[in-house]
Protein backbone atom coordinates (compact mmCIF):
# COMPACT_ATOMS: atom_id res chain seq x y z
CA UNK A 1 0.00 0.00 0.00
CA UNK A 2 1.25 3.18 -0.84
CA UNK A 3 1.35 6.41 2.04
CA UNK A 4 -1.77 7.38 1.32
CA UNK A 5 -3.76 4.60 1.92
CA UNK A 6 -1.85 3.55 4.84
CA UNK A 7 -2.87 6.70 6.17
CA UNK A 8 -6.72 6.08 5.93
CA UNK A 9 -6.79 2.61 6.49
CA UNK A 10 -8.70 0.80 9.10
CA UNK A 11 -7.09 -1.20 11.10
CA UNK A 12 -9.16 -4.60 11.86
CA UNK A 13 -11.00 -4.96 15.16
CA UNK A 14 -13.74 -2.10 14.39
CA UNK A 15 -16.50 -1.89 12.36
CA UNK A 16 -16.39 2.25 12.76
CA UNK A 17 -14.12 4.13 10.69
CA UNK A 18 -12.30 5.69 13.82
CA UNK A 19 -11.39 2.98 16.98
CA UNK A 20 -13.88 4.09 19.70
CA UNK A 21 -12.09 6.49 22.59
CA UNK A 22 -11.55 3.76 25.21
CA UNK A 23 -10.69 5.88 28.42
CA UNK A 24 -10.38 3.05 30.43
CA UNK A 25 -7.46 2.57 33.37
CA UNK A 26 -9.47 -0.82 34.17
CA UNK A 27 -9.46 -3.83 32.20
CA UNK A 28 -11.63 -7.15 32.92
CA UNK A 29 -8.50 -9.10 33.40
CA UNK A 30 -10.01 -12.62 32.81
CA UNK A 31 -12.24 -11.62 29.88
CA UNK A 32 -9.55 -8.81 28.12
CA UNK A 33 -6.15 -11.98 28.26
CA UNK A 34 -3.37 -9.85 28.25
CA UNK A 35 -3.10 -7.28 31.09
CA UNK A 36 -4.29 -3.83 29.22
CA UNK A 37 -3.52 -0.87 31.25
CA UNK A 38 -2.55 3.04 29.50
CA UNK A 39 0.99 3.14 30.65
CA UNK A 40 1.77 -0.33 29.74
CA UNK A 41 1.42 1.02 26.23
CA UNK A 42 -0.81 -1.57 24.84
CA UNK A 43 -4.15 -0.32 24.57
CA UNK A 44 -6.25 -1.34 21.97
CA UNK A 45 -6.45 2.31 20.47
CA UNK A 46 -2.66 2.82 21.16
CA UNK A 47 -1.80 -0.16 19.48
CA UNK A 48 -3.41 1.00 16.38
CA UNK A 49 -1.60 4.30 16.25
CA UNK A 50 1.68 2.63 16.80
CA UNK A 51 1.38 0.05 14.24
CA UNK A 52 0.01 2.92 11.57
CA UNK A 53 2.96 4.70 12.29
CA UNK A 54 5.49 1.81 12.32
CA UNK A 55 3.66 0.96 8.74
CA UNK A 56 4.40 4.24 7.30
CA UNK A 57 7.98 3.86 8.61
CA UNK A 58 8.43 0.31 6.68
CA UNK A 59 8.98 -0.58 10.29
CA UNK A 60 7.95 -3.93 12.78
CA UNK A 61 6.53 -1.96 15.65
CA UNK A 62 5.79 1.34 17.27
CA UNK A 63 5.29 2.73 20.60
CA UNK A 64 3.28 6.22 21.13
CA UNK A 65 4.57 8.58 24.15
CA UNK A 66 3.04 11.72 25.73
CA UNK A 67 5.98 13.75 23.61
CA UNK A 68 8.82 13.88 21.06
CA UNK A 69 10.84 13.84 24.25
CA UNK A 70 9.45 11.32 26.00
CA UNK A 71 10.32 8.89 23.29
CA UNK A 72 13.83 10.45 22.68
CA UNK A 73 14.76 9.75 26.76
CA UNK A 74 13.39 6.07 26.77
CA UNK A 75 14.89 5.30 23.32
CA UNK A 76 18.54 6.33 24.30
CA UNK A 77 18.29 5.19 27.59
CA UNK A 78 17.16 1.91 26.94
CA UNK A 79 19.70 1.47 24.08
CA UNK A 80 22.92 3.05 26.60
CA UNK A 81 24.36 1.21 30.37
CA UNK A 82 26.64 2.58 31.91
CA UNK A 83 30.34 2.23 30.30
CA UNK A 84 28.68 2.62 27.23
CA UNK A 85 29.76 5.67 24.51
CA UNK A 86 27.49 7.56 22.67
CA UNK A 87 28.00 8.98 19.94
CA UNK A 88 25.47 11.99 18.26
CA UNK A 89 25.58 14.71 15.56
CA UNK A 90 26.40 18.01 16.64
CA UNK A 91 23.63 20.60 16.95
CA UNK A 92 20.55 17.92 17.98
CA UNK A 93 16.88 19.62 18.67
CA UNK A 94 17.45 21.59 22.08
CA UNK A 95 15.30 19.51 24.28
CA UNK A 96 17.54 16.13 23.23
CA UNK A 97 20.72 18.09 23.83
CA UNK A 98 19.69 18.97 27.20
CA UNK A 99 18.82 15.52 28.07
CA UNK A 100 21.90 14.13 27.44
CA UNK A 101 24.27 17.21 29.01
CA UNK A 102 22.10 16.61 31.98
CA UNK A 103 21.56 13.34 32.12
CA UNK A 104 24.06 10.66 30.63
CA UNK A 105 27.13 11.53 32.73
CA UNK A 106 25.14 10.64 35.84
CA UNK A 107 24.35 6.95 34.24
CA UNK A 108 27.94 6.53 33.83
CA UNK A 109 27.34 6.80 30.22
CA UNK A 110 30.25 8.80 28.21
CA UNK A 111 29.39 10.48 24.83
CA UNK A 112 30.46 12.70 22.57
CA UNK A 113 29.92 15.24 19.15
CA UNK A 114 30.20 14.40 15.37
CA UNK A 115 30.02 17.45 13.13
CA UNK A 116 27.82 16.02 10.24
CA UNK A 117 30.49 14.32 8.04
CA UNK A 118 31.17 11.07 7.66
CA UNK A 119 35.00 11.15 8.46
CA UNK A 120 34.04 12.81 11.80
CA UNK A 121 31.88 10.09 12.97
CA UNK A 122 34.20 7.73 11.74
CA UNK A 123 36.94 9.52 13.72
CA UNK A 124 34.49 9.87 16.72
CA UNK A 125 33.32 5.70 16.76
CA UNK A 126 35.00 4.22 20.19
CA UNK A 127 35.48 0.49 21.32
CA UNK A 128 32.14 1.01 23.51
CA UNK A 129 30.59 3.25 21.14
CA UNK A 130 26.87 1.29 21.38
CA UNK A 131 24.75 4.11 19.83
CA UNK A 132 24.66 6.65 16.90
CA UNK A 133 22.06 9.41 17.19
CA UNK A 134 21.10 11.52 14.07
CA UNK A 135 18.64 14.31 12.83
CA UNK A 136 18.12 14.89 8.90
CA UNK A 137 17.31 17.64 7.78
CA UNK A 138 18.80 18.99 10.67
CA UNK A 139 17.25 22.41 12.67
CA UNK A 140 17.56 24.85 11.88
CA UNK A 141 20.30 24.65 8.73
CA UNK A 142 18.68 21.64 6.75
CA UNK A 143 21.75 19.85 6.73
CA UNK A 144 21.60 17.11 5.23
CA UNK A 145 23.57 13.61 6.71
CA UNK A 146 24.29 11.17 4.62
CA UNK A 147 21.93 8.17 6.21
CA UNK A 148 23.15 5.30 3.97
CA UNK A 149 27.05 5.94 4.99
CA UNK A 150 26.04 6.18 8.45
CA UNK A 151 24.10 2.93 8.14
CA UNK A 152 26.88 1.37 7.12
CA UNK A 153 29.36 2.55 9.55
CA UNK A 154 27.41 1.76 12.51
CA UNK A 155 26.85 -1.96 10.95
CA UNK A 156 31.05 -2.60 10.57
CA UNK A 157 30.90 -1.57 14.51
CA UNK A 158 28.00 -2.86 15.42
CA UNK A 159 26.73 -0.39 16.74
CA UNK A 160 22.65 0.59 16.51
CA UNK A 161 21.26 3.75 14.74
CA UNK A 162 18.76 5.94 15.84
CA UNK A 163 17.24 9.05 13.86
CA UNK A 164 14.74 11.78 14.93
CA UNK A 165 12.57 11.90 11.34
CA UNK A 166 10.97 14.58 12.77
CA UNK A 167 11.66 17.68 9.57
CA UNK A 168 11.11 14.98 7.14
CA UNK A 169 8.32 12.98 8.46
CA UNK A 170 7.65 9.47 7.39
CA UNK A 171 5.78 10.96 4.13
CA UNK A 172 9.59 12.48 2.60
CA UNK A 173 11.72 10.49 3.89
CA UNK A 174 11.49 6.61 5.59
CA UNK A 175 15.39 6.22 7.03
CA UNK A 176 14.45 2.22 7.57
CA UNK A 177 14.74 1.75 4.06
CA UNK A 178 18.46 3.12 4.18
CA UNK A 179 19.67 1.12 7.17
CA UNK A 180 19.07 3.10 10.04
CA UNK A 181 17.59 0.82 12.80
CA UNK A 182 15.43 3.21 15.32
CA UNK A 183 13.39 6.14 13.96
CA UNK A 184 11.80 8.64 16.51
CA UNK A 185 8.88 11.61 15.37
CA UNK A 186 7.94 14.05 17.68
CA UNK A 187 4.43 13.58 16.97
CA UNK A 188 3.69 17.05 17.98
CA UNK A 189 5.38 18.96 14.02
CA UNK A 190 3.91 16.87 11.43
CA UNK A 191 2.12 14.01 12.62
CA UNK A 192 -0.22 15.86 14.30
CA UNK A 193 -0.16 18.75 12.33
CA UNK A 194 -2.21 20.80 13.51
CA UNK A 195 -0.28 22.59 16.35
CA UNK A 196 -3.25 21.18 19.36
CA UNK A 197 -1.66 17.77 20.41
CA UNK A 198 1.93 16.57 21.86
CA UNK A 199 3.19 13.46 21.28
CA UNK A 200 5.82 11.29 19.91
CA UNK A 201 6.56 7.93 18.67
CA UNK A 202 9.64 5.26 18.23
CA UNK A 203 9.56 2.18 15.33
CA UNK A 204 11.86 -0.12 14.53
CA UNK A 205 12.67 -4.05 14.83
CA UNK A 206 10.80 -6.27 17.18
CA UNK A 207 14.15 -7.16 18.50
CA UNK A 208 14.76 -3.71 19.47
CA UNK A 209 11.46 -2.75 20.54
CA UNK A 210 12.24 -4.94 23.26
CA UNK A 211 14.37 -3.31 25.47
CA UNK A 212 12.70 0.29 24.40
CA UNK A 213 9.42 -1.34 25.60
CA UNK A 214 10.47 -2.46 28.88
CA UNK A 215 11.96 0.82 29.87
CA UNK A 216 8.91 2.41 28.94
CA UNK A 217 6.87 0.94 31.05
CA UNK A 218 9.66 1.42 33.75
CA UNK A 219 9.69 5.71 32.77
CA UNK A 220 5.75 5.83 32.22
CA UNK A 221 5.54 8.38 29.40
CA UNK A 222 2.59 7.19 27.46
CA UNK A 223 -0.01 9.12 25.50
CA UNK A 224 -3.35 9.79 26.88
CA UNK A 225 -6.84 8.10 25.02
CA UNK A 226 -7.99 11.46 24.01
CA UNK A 227 -4.96 12.17 22.45
CA UNK A 228 -4.57 9.01 20.96
CA UNK A 229 -7.89 9.49 19.12
CA UNK A 230 -6.39 12.97 18.14
CA UNK A 231 -3.24 11.50 16.53
CA UNK A 232 -5.40 8.73 14.51
CA UNK A 233 -7.62 11.40 13.13
CA UNK A 234 -4.74 13.58 12.08
CA UNK A 235 -2.75 10.73 10.44
CA UNK A 236 -5.78 10.36 8.38
CA UNK A 237 -4.34 13.37 6.34
CA UNK A 238 -0.92 13.13 6.76
CA UNK A 239 -0.10 12.32 3.12
CA UNK A 240 -1.85 15.33 1.88
CA UNK A 241 -1.28 17.34 4.57
CA UNK A 242 2.74 17.69 4.02
CA UNK A 243 2.19 16.43 0.16
CA UNK A 244 0.80 20.31 0.01
CA UNK A 245 3.35 21.71 2.45
CA UNK A 246 5.95 20.19 0.06
CA UNK A 247 4.54 22.06 -2.78
CA UNK A 248 4.49 25.37 -1.23
CA UNK A 249 7.60 25.01 0.41
CA UNK A 250 9.83 24.14 -3.09
CA UNK A 251 7.56 26.83 -4.58
CA UNK A 252 8.37 29.24 -1.67
CA UNK A 253 12.36 28.14 -1.32
CA UNK A 254 12.97 29.31 -5.49
CA UNK A 255 10.74 32.56 -4.62
CA UNK A 256 12.92 33.40 -1.92
CA UNK A 257 15.93 32.39 -3.65
CA UNK A 258 15.34 35.30 -6.35
CA UNK A 259 14.24 37.89 -3.95
CA UNK A 260 16.49 41.06 -3.33
CA UNK A 261 16.00 41.03 -0.10
CA UNK A 262 17.16 37.67 0.67
CA UNK A 263 20.56 36.86 0.55
CA UNK A 264 20.29 32.94 1.50
CA UNK A 265 18.24 30.19 1.25
CA UNK A 266 18.80 26.95 3.05
CA UNK A 267 16.17 24.26 1.27
CA UNK A 268 17.23 21.17 -0.13
CA UNK A 269 15.38 21.03 -2.82
CA UNK A 270 17.43 23.80 -4.32
CA UNK A 271 20.86 22.87 -6.31
CA UNK A 272 22.25 25.82 -4.55
CA UNK A 273 21.89 23.66 -1.37
CA UNK A 274 25.40 21.80 -0.29
CA UNK A 275 23.80 18.57 0.29
CA UNK A 276 21.40 19.00 -2.26
CA UNK A 277 22.73 15.59 -4.36
CA UNK A 278 22.47 13.39 -1.32
CA UNK A 279 18.73 14.78 -0.35
CA UNK A 280 18.37 13.49 -3.79
CA UNK A 281 19.40 10.22 -3.32
CA UNK A 282 17.61 9.63 0.29
CA UNK A 283 14.27 11.79 0.39
CA UNK A 284 11.36 11.18 -1.58
CA UNK A 285 11.00 14.82 -1.08
CA UNK A 286 13.08 18.07 0.06
CA UNK A 287 10.30 18.71 2.71
CA UNK A 288 8.87 21.65 3.63
CA UNK A 289 10.97 23.33 6.00
CA UNK A 290 13.32 25.92 4.62
CA UNK A 291 15.67 29.13 6.22
CA UNK A 292 16.44 31.87 4.53
CA UNK A 293 18.28 35.01 5.61
CA UNK A 294 17.12 38.63 5.05
CA UNK A 295 20.06 41.19 3.97
CA UNK A 296 21.49 43.15 7.30
CA UNK A 297 19.41 46.27 6.43
CA UNK A 298 16.22 44.21 6.71
CA UNK A 299 14.52 44.95 10.69
CA UNK A 300 13.90 41.84 11.69
CA UNK A 301 11.50 43.15 14.41
CA UNK A 302 9.42 44.98 12.03
CA UNK A 303 9.51 42.06 9.47
CA UNK A 304 7.85 39.63 12.18
CA UNK A 305 5.69 42.45 13.23
CA UNK A 306 4.26 42.79 9.67
CA UNK A 307 3.77 39.39 8.94
CA UNK A 308 0.59 38.32 8.96
CA UNK A 309 -0.76 35.60 7.36
CA UNK A 310 2.45 33.85 8.45
CA UNK A 311 2.75 33.80 11.98
CA UNK A 312 6.02 34.46 14.32
CA UNK A 313 5.63 30.96 16.57
CA UNK A 314 8.14 28.29 17.62
CA UNK A 315 6.90 25.23 16.38
CA UNK A 316 6.89 23.83 13.07
CA UNK A 317 4.85 21.03 11.01
CA UNK A 318 1.45 22.65 11.41
CA UNK A 319 -0.94 23.10 8.50
CA UNK A 320 -0.32 27.16 9.54
CA UNK A 321 2.97 28.60 8.20
CA UNK A 322 5.16 29.88 10.72
CA UNK A 323 8.42 31.66 11.16
CA UNK A 324 11.25 32.27 13.98
CA UNK A 325 13.90 33.84 14.33
CA UNK A 326 16.53 31.21 15.97
CA UNK A 327 19.36 33.70 17.31
CA UNK A 328 16.50 35.21 19.46
CA UNK A 329 14.48 32.20 20.39
CA UNK A 330 15.44 28.26 19.81
CA UNK A 331 19.32 29.08 20.25
CA UNK A 332 19.27 32.16 22.43
CA UNK A 333 21.30 30.95 24.95
CA UNK A 334 24.34 29.86 22.64
CA UNK A 335 26.94 33.10 22.30
CA UNK A 336 26.42 35.29 19.07
CA UNK A 337 29.70 34.55 18.05
CA UNK A 338 29.50 30.37 18.26
CA UNK A 339 25.83 30.91 16.54
CA UNK A 340 27.82 33.25 13.79
CA UNK A 341 30.64 30.60 13.30
CA UNK A 342 27.78 27.67 12.10
CA UNK A 343 26.29 30.22 9.52
CA UNK A 344 23.27 31.10 12.37
CA UNK A 345 22.91 34.67 11.56
CA UNK A 346 20.69 37.25 13.90
CA UNK A 347 18.85 37.53 10.17
CA UNK A 348 18.30 34.01 9.63
CA UNK A 349 14.48 33.06 9.90
CA UNK A 350 13.29 29.45 9.84
CA UNK A 351 10.21 28.60 7.98
CA UNK A 352 7.66 26.45 8.60
CA UNK A 353 5.75 26.11 5.51
CA UNK A 354 1.82 25.40 5.78
CA UNK A 355 -1.00 24.63 3.66
CA UNK A 356 -1.96 28.05 2.66
CA UNK A 357 -2.50 29.93 -0.61
CA UNK A 358 0.86 30.55 -2.35
CA UNK A 359 0.19 33.54 -3.47
CA UNK A 360 -1.38 34.78 -0.23
CA UNK A 361 1.84 33.15 1.26
CA UNK A 362 4.24 35.44 -1.05
CA UNK A 363 1.90 38.62 -1.06
CA UNK A 364 2.20 38.35 2.69
CA UNK A 365 6.34 38.39 2.87
CA UNK A 366 6.51 41.09 0.10
CA UNK A 367 4.00 43.39 2.76
CA UNK A 368 6.18 42.53 5.52
CA UNK A 369 9.50 42.70 4.15
CA UNK A 370 8.72 46.24 2.62
CA UNK A 371 7.73 47.21 5.72
CA UNK A 372 10.91 46.34 7.40
CA UNK A 373 13.25 47.77 4.88
CA UNK A 374 15.22 50.56 4.98
CA UNK A 375 12.99 52.68 3.02
CA UNK A 376 10.14 52.74 4.84
CA UNK A 377 11.53 51.94 8.80
C1 LIG B 1 9.83 19.31 18.71
C2 LIG B 1 10.95 18.37 18.44
C3 LIG B 1 11.31 17.38 19.37
C4 LIG B 1 10.66 17.25 20.72
O1 LIG B 1 9.32 16.89 20.59
P1 LIG B 1 8.21 17.27 21.70
O2 LIG B 1 7.00 16.62 21.12
O3 LIG B 1 8.16 18.75 21.79
O4 LIG B 1 8.65 16.64 22.97
C5 LIG B 1 12.34 16.54 19.03
N1 LIG B 1 12.99 16.63 17.86
C6 LIG B 1 12.67 17.57 16.95
C7 LIG B 1 13.45 17.64 15.67
C8 LIG B 1 11.65 18.47 17.21
O5 LIG B 1 11.36 19.42 16.31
Amino acid sequence: MQPSTKCVEIKKGTTGSVQPIDPSTAFHYIDSGPQFYPRYFNTPNQNVVAQKIADLEHAELGLIFGSGLAATTTTINALTKPGDHALFLNGLYGGTQSFINSELADRNVEYSWAEKSIDSFEQNVRENTSVIYVESPTNPLLEIVDLRAIANLAAEHNIVTIIDNTFASPINQNPIDLGIDIVIHSGTKYLGGHSDLCCGAVVCSRALMDGIYKKAKIYGGSLNALSVYLLERSIKTLDVRVRRQNENAAAMARYLESHECVSRVYYPGLESHPDHVVAQNQMHHPGAMIAFELLENISITEFLKNIQVIRPALSLGGVESNVCVPATTSHRDIPIAELNAQGLTEQLIRFSVGIEDLDDLKNDFEKAVGAASPLSV
